[in-house]
Formats: C-alpha cells, structure tokens, sequence
C-alpha cells in the first residue's frame, strides 16, 4: 500500500514545483512514484512531462462514461506517473468534484496496486473551504498533509485555515498534518516569521527552499529542477525535502490561532520586523 502525501497552500505560493520536485527527487532515490494533480488548471505535473499537459480525468469521462487506467496515467520523468484530476467548466459545479472523481476511478481500477507505487502525492489548490478540496484530509485519504507556506500573511492566513479544517476533521479519522515546507523563504526576517508561527501552531519546518533562479531556469525548460539541474544546490535542498518527507511518520493535530489571535500575531510582527531585519533581536517570534 503506498504511503499517500497531500500538499496544501495558496494559490501561486509554489505547490506544483515543489510537489513535482519532491516526486522527481523521490523517483531518482529509486521509488515508485504518482503524483495526482488536483487543481482545475491541469497544471501540476507539467514540469514532469518535458512542459507538455495531460488530459484530466474529468475530462476524460466527460467524453465516454468509463476509463481506463492507461487513459488517464501518464507516464513522466525517469517513470514517475502523473495524473489531472481537473475541474469543471468555469463557473459550474464544485471546484473539488474532480478530486472526488479521480480518487473513485483509481480506486475501482485499482491502479495502485498494478502500479505497485510507494508514494502518492496530491497537490492539492484551495484551503479547505470547499468540501472537494477537503476530500484527502476528511476521508483521511492522505496519511500525512504538508502545506506550502511564504512569510506573506495571505499565505499564512491560509496556512492557518487549512489547520482550522484538518483539526476539525482529524476527530473523525481525518488525515494529520506533517509540517509547513517554507518557500521562498530568504531574508532573515521571513524565516523568523515562519519558525514563529509553526511553533503557535504545534507544528515544525519540514525544510527552507530559497527563491532561486534555478528553478525559473529549469521551469523555461519545462523540467523540474531536479531534471534541468541535478547538480544545483536548489535540487540539494529538493533532495532533502524529498527524504524528510519519505521518512516522516508522526503527522500531529494543528492548533490554529483564532482570526483574533492571528491578526494580533500579525501587528506584532510588523513593529519588529525591521529590526529583526537589521539583525537587533531574537528570534522567538512577537511577543
Ligand atoms: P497554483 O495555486 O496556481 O497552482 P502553485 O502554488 O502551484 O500555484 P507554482 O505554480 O508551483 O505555484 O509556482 C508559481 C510560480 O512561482 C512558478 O512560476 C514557479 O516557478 C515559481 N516558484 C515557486 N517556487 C519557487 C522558488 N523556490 N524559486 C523560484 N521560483 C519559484
Ligand atoms: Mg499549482
């Protein structure tokens, strides 16, 4: 039985790269890997597929009522399988209905198992408000959730709800969180702000990927950076991400700080900010 992932966070802050980075670097240490594309932008697993997209699952069944494993499983770099769940047409129905539809399809075809796949990772856009999007946590389809997180507050904000939804759901059999994967996280600053906020929150850094202009390279190229540039530092960093998250076992229940508490975290925050900057004070985070 594979063990099943699932990558959170706000739009744009990075989840398709480094979910791809994380499935390309776990192929190459010689696992069996599928990542599940869940965003109705069909865009997730480009990067793994030379910069070419895959046709989604729903779209797939919109045309005949069944399908096959071979016609919604493609096959990426160095093997890795990739698969679009998809969306609906703007504007109509659930933005999650292709999560719930991909997950039935694998399941009954029982592609798993034929695969014989060690790790499956959904990348997953939206923060739990929708209850498509909350399927792999409320179904506790994914054993362990990572969200990727900047220091911007729009993107802790969601952060922060995503643990509100997992501790909702986590009475139930519902999945745990494994950690916060800082992106873009370069000045001292943003990473005092992160490692202040997951210690609040009962959770842990998994890993600190900088900005860096080896990723943009190897994304003009249609590749991971794990592809275009296995010998960067950047891919050092994915490696390690990648082998934190293979061997992570103990997921916890998240406590998120109330709408009040977070925007007082926040204020806090902005009054220090320069001067952790400058290098003056600590690092435990606002008081
Ligand atoms: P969406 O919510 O739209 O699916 P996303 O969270 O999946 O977005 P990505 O598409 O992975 O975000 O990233 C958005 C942009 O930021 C991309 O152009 C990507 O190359 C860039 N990016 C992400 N992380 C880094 C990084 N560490 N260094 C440089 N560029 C990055
Ligand atoms: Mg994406």
């Amino acid at each position: 039985k594979p063990k099943q992932i699932a990558i959170y966070g706000k739009g744009g802050i990075g989840k398709s790269t480094t979910t791809s980075n994380i499935t390309a670097a776990l192929s190459v240490a010689g696992y069996k890997v599928m990542q599940v594309g869940c965003d109705p932008k069909n865009d997730s697993t480009v990067t793994l597929r030379g910069g070419n997209y895959i046709p989604t699952i729903l779209d797939t069944l919109r045309e005949k009522k069944s399908a096959k494993a071979s016609e919604v499983v493609f096959s990426g770099f160095n093997g890795v399988h990739c698969v679009e769940a998809g969306g609906p047409a703007p504007g109509v129905g659930c933005a999650g209905r292709g999560i719930i539809t991909a997950i039935e399809l694998l399941k009954q075809q029982r592609v798993f198992e034929e695969l014989d796949l060690d790790y499956v990772i959904y990348d997953v856009l939206g923060d739990v408000v929708c209850g498509g999007f909350a399927v792999p946590i409320r179904e506790g389809i994914a054993e362990h959730v990572f969200t990727v997180s900047s220091s911007d507050f729009m993107a802790i904000y969601a952060a922060n709800n995503l643990f509100t939804g997992i501790k909702k759901y986590s009475n139930n059999g519902g999945a745990l969180l494994g950690g916060v994967i800082a992106n873009s996280v370069n000045a001292p600053y943003a990473k005092h702000i992160i490692d202040d906020f997951v210690a609040r929150t009962n959770t842990q850094v998994m890993e600190y990927v900088p900005r860096s202009i080896t990723v943009t390279q190897a994304e003009l190229q249609g590749k991971t950076t794990i592809e275009a540039f296995p010998d960067s530092e950047q891919a050092q960093v994915y490696k390690k991400l990648a082998d934190r998250i293979a061997n992570h076992t103990e997921s916890r229940v998240p406590e998120p700080l109330s709408a009040e508490a977070l925007r007082k975290w926040a204020a806090d925050w902005s009054d220090q900010i320069l001067a952790v900057e400058a290098g003056e004070v600590r690092s435990s985070g606002a008081s």
